[in-house]
């Protein structure tokens, strides 16, 4: 996806709008400058990735005669917002990979998850394009992606339930290696 432009101005009139709209004082020394900070908070971080270039990966040869077996990163921070309610969700991904020609740095795929956490979108998409990403990019032997995390528009709004969601995308092997999808599984649950 091609980096937006984006009118912070007009961000923070928006929000300025949404504050006189709720009746709020903006003479308070606490909210005079909300609407611009606000609008740094959505343009600098939870909007970031939409105005981030598109990403690179660098990769590296697998080593040959190497048995390929699955590479493993748990715990990866997810925050990013739902696109029904602009309201926060945030939780871990996991994501793995077995590798046929290719490896990336570990750190790389944090990354990724971060570029594409943060903006506003649903889940169920957002577990999909990290895996499309890595297809693209690795072309590994499979993929499995899953991201857990708290909605705050389930939290906040309604009945107040806990609004834990997970979200799977498998490709390759995960998809039809039953051992394989298992393994993955197994190792996402574990958190
Ligand atoms: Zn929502």
């Amino acid at each position: 996806m091609e980096p937006k432009k984006m009118d912070t101005k007009k961000i923070e009139s928006g929000f300025r709008l949404v504050m006189e709209g709720l009746g709020l004082d903006l003479s308070d020394p606490h909210m005079a400058d909300s609407p611009q900070r606000v609008a740094k908070a959505w343009t600098e971080e939870l909007c970031r990735g939409l105005k981030e270039p598109e990403l690179r990966m660098r990769t590296f040869p697998l080593m040959a005669g190497y048995d390929p077996s699955m590479v493993v990163l748990q715990d990866i921070p997810v925050k990013s917002l739902c696109a029904h309610h602009l309201l926060p969700f945030v939780g871990k991904a996991t994501v793995a990979y077995i590798p046929q020609k290719k490896l990336c740095g570990l750190s790389k795929l944090s990354r990724i998850v971060d570029h594409f956490s943060r903006k506003p979108q649903v889940q169920e998409n957002l577990t999909h394009e990290i895996a499309r990403f890595l297809q693209d990019n690795l072309d590994p032997l499979g993929i499995g992606v899953i991201v857990k995390a708290s909605h705050f528009c389930m939290e906040l709004r309604g009945v107040n339930h806990k609004g834990v969601m997970t979200t799977s995308t498998l490709m390759g092997v995960f998809l039809t290696d039953p051992t394989v999808r298992a393994e993955f599984m197994a190792l996402a649950q574990a958190e």
